[in-house]
């Protein structure tokens, strides 16, 4: 079949397979072309590993240090006449790469919040890896089910309190408008905490340790977003923020959990880039748009790839100070926050509007980025050529 781009809002409903498979071997290209990690990891566990901050994480740890890396996801698979989620081919492309390389590989497709999921994966631990010394949490859901109760819970991107009036992005039409985003009840507070807090970090983290799984001087990472002032109703001050800030309760009590390892948990701030997550929430389209305009014109613009390799040569690994803040989170986020960069933010920000939106702000980069998750635009891929939904080769 020919694979076209079909986007809805912020969903892209195909992917294309070798596209996708460009996109990871460019990642891993990237990172063969930076110095080794200095005592970098040996033995990973990436908890949301298909794509967004995951997938680069994984790639940082495997073709920065050599580690063998056990990979989570859900993403769903192709058919006969359907294609994947791009992270399915991300997978298969990992995969591929790792082998070729002599890395070993291997990826789980799962609800990585379950029970069940927590015991596969304990079981290729045990069998197929040495004690495992980083897991990185990359997870991002609209939903989870606890294990304990049976009881599912949605998150709500909403703001909290009263009704957040908003400059916003219609990215389909390419439009700048204003919104009402009306506020969210506790009960959806409470929810998103339950789906996007930090209980099922800290539930892996105890599994694992309980399993006796984990390395002597185990480090797990989870990454969170705080961002500026103009995203703050509908990020950080609002349900979402609200699980964040659970994470810093959860890194507390792993750390507790992992003393007799000298174990250690800690949250780290990333950029606003874009993902299928990021898409997806409100204002963000349009504040990433901005920042991307102002990061590239003051040459501090990094990549998904680039900002979790810096994460991983400076903060994880490497002999450097860790950048951390008054709750103990590692910063990476200092460049999107530099004043430099949001005082020129704030001052487009008021100005931007339907018209004038190519030439303040980056919104065809932002488009760019989000048609190269699901494998689109990726030079050198001929988009015009048949290709099986089944496999991340061309045909022929
Ligand atoms: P993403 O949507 O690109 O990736 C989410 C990953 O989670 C995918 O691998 C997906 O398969 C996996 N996943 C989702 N539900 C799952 C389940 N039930 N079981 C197993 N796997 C599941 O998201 P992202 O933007 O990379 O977000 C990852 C983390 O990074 C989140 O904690 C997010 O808050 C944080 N973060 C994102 C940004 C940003 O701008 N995107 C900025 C800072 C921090």
């Amino acid at each position: 079949m020919i694979v076209k781009p079909r986007v809805r809002g912020f969903i892209c409903t195909t992917a294309h397979p070798v596209g996708c498979a460009a996109n990871v071997a460019e990642q891993v290209g990237y990172v063969r072309g930076r110095p080794a990690l200095a005592d970098g990891p040996k033995n990973v566990l990436v908890i949301g590993a298909s794509g967004g901050y995951g997938l680069p994480s994984r790639i940082s740890a495997a073709f920065g240090a050599g580690a063998a890396t056990l990979g989570l996801s859900f993403e769903k698979p192709p058919t006969e006449t359907r294609t994947a989620s791009a992270g399915w081919y991300n997978n298969r492309a990992f995969d591929k790469l790792a082998m070729e390389a002599g890395l070993w590989a291997r990826t789980l497709d799962g609800d990585a919040f379950s029970d069940d999921m927590k015991a596969q994966t304990i079981d290729v631990i045990r069998k197929e890896m040495g004690p495992i010394d980083l897991v990185v949490y990359s997870l991002a859901s609209p939903v989870r089910t606890d294990p304990e109760t049976g009881e599912t819970y949605r998150s709500a991107i909403k703001p909290l309190g009263e009704t957040f009036h908003v400059k916003t992005l219609n990215v389909d039409k390419a439009e700048v408008h204003e919104v009402d985003l009306e506020p969210a009840t506790e009960e959806e507070t409470q929810a998103t905490v339950k789906v996007m807090g930090g209980e099922d970090w800290e539930r892996w983290m105890h599994a694992l340790a309980d399993a006796g799984v984990l390395a002597d001087g185990c480090q797990t990472v989870s990454y969170t977003y705080i961002g500026s002032e103009l995203t703050w109703p509908i990020y950080w001050h609002a349900t979402l923020g609200k699980a964040k800030e659970d994470l810093d309760r959860a890194a507390s009590a792993i750390d507790a959990h992992l003393k007799t390892l000298a174990g250690k948990a800690k949250v780290a701030v990333l950029k606003c880039v874009t993902t299928q997550s990021s898409a997806a929430i409100p204002v963000v389209p349009l504040y990433a748009s901005l920042l991307f305009k102002v990061m590239k014109e003051q040459g501090s613009h990094e990549s998904c790839m680039e900002h979790v390799q810096r994460l991983f040569e400076t903060q994880l690994y490497g002999d450097g100070e860790q950048r951390l803040d008054e709750q103990g989170r590692i910063r990476v986020d200092d460049l999107e926050l530099s004043d430099a960069v949001q005082n020129e933010v704030k001052r487009r920000w008021p100005q931007v509007t339907t018209e004038n939106l190519d030439e303040l702000t980056d919104f065809a980069g932002f488009r760019y980025d989000f048609l190269r998750i699901f494998g689109f635009g990726v030079p050198g891929v001929d988009y015009e050529a048949e290709v099986d939904p089944q496999r991340i080769e061309p045909i022929g």
